[in-house]
C-alpha cells in the first residue's frame, strides 16, 4: 500500500508575515486531525527558514520550489541544493511546467538538477505534464515518455526510490479544469509501466505518482481513489489553509 503524498506548491505568493499566518493555521488545523498521508508545503524561498521554525513540532514537511544544480559560486540569483538542505528542506520541486515554460528549463536541466538535489540529500518531487496542443494532437504519452526518460537520465535505481513524480497535465494548472480521473488514471499508469521498464516491477509499485491540475477539495476524492494516484500536488487551493485541509482530508 502506497501511502498518500499531498504538497502544496505556493508559487510566487506570500511574504513573510502572510507565510506564518498559513502555516500556523495549518499547523494547528492539522494537529487537531488524525492525518493519514504525508504533507509537504513549498513556500518561497523567503519563507523557508522561518516556516522550517514554524514546522518544529509539527508532521508538516518542508520543501522548496526549485534549485540551481551547480553547488556554489557566480550564478546570480539561483539558489543551491545546499542552501536549501540549511533551511531544513526535505524536498524541492523540480521540473515544474511554470519552469519548463517561464524559464526556458530543459529536459537536460532538469536532469542535472535531480541529480543534484539527490547528491544533497534532497527529495526531488519530479514533474511532467503535456500542454493542450500535444494532448489534442495525440502525442501526450510521448511527450510524457521523453521528460520521464531524459529527466531520470543516469539516475541509479537507489536514487530512484527518493523520487516523487508528479503528473501536472499543463492544461490543467491553474486554470480550473482538471483532469477527468480516467485521463488522470491512465496517465499515471503509462508513468508507472514506463518506470518498471526503466527500473524494477518493485521500484514501479512503490513509486508516489502525484497528480496536479486545479486538486481542490470537491474533486480531491475521486481522483485520489484511482489505483495509481497516490496524492497530489496543489496549487491555487494551498493558498488557503481551509481548502488546503480538505485535501488532506480527502486523502
Ligand atoms: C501547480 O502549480 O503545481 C498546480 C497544480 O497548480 P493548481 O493546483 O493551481 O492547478
Amino acid at each position: 500500500m502506497r501511502r498518500k503524498v499531498i504538497a502544496g506548491n505556493w508559487k510566487m505568493n506570500n511574504d513573510l508575515s502572510e507565510s506564518q499566518n498559513l502555516i500556523s493555521h495549518l499547523v494547528s488545523s492539522l494537529s487537531k486531525e488524525k492525518v493519514n498521508c504525508d504533507v509537504i508545503v513549498c513556500p518561497p524561498f523567503t519563507s523557508l527558514s522561518e516556516a522550517n521554525s514554524l514546522l518544529k513540532n509539527s508532521v508538516i514537511k518542508l520543501g522548496a520550489q526549485n534549485m540551481y544544480f551547480e553547488e556554489s559560486g557566480a550564478f546570480t540569483g539561483e539558489i543551491s541544493a545546499s542552501m536549501l538542505k540549511s533551511t531544513g528542506c526535505e524536498y524541492v520541486i523540480l521540473g515544474h511546467s511554470e519552469r519548463r515554460t517561464i524559464f526556458g528549463e530543459t529536459d537536460q536541466v532538469i536532469n542535472k538538477k535531480i541529480k543534484k538535489a539527490l547528491q544533497s540529500g534532497l527529495l526531488p518531487i519530479f514533474c511532467v505534464g503535456e500542454t493542450l496542443q500535444e494532448r489534442e494532437s495525440g502525442v501526450t504519452n510521448d511527450i510524457i515518455k521523453r521528460q520521464v526518460v531524459e529527466g531520470l537520465k543516469d539516475i541509479s535505481s537507489d536514487d530512484m526510490k527518493k523520487i516523487i513524480v508528479a503528473y501536472e497535465p499543463v492544461w490543467a494548472i491553474g486554470t480550473g479544469k482538471t483532469a477527468t480521473p480516467q485521463q488522470a488514471e491512465d496517465v499515471h499508469a503509462f508513468i508507472r509501466g514506463l518506470v518498471k521498464s526503466l527500473y524494477s516491477n518493485e521500484i514501479a509499485e512503490n513509486l508516489i505518482i502525484q497528480y496536479g491540475g486545479s486538486v481542490k477539495p470537491d474533486n480531491a476524492n475521486v481522483l485520489l481513489s484511482q489505483a495509481d494516484i497516490d496524492g497530489a500536488l496543489v496549487g491555487g487551493a494551498c493558498l488557503k489553509a481551509d481548502s488546503f485541509m480538505g485535501i488532506i482530508k480527502a486523502a
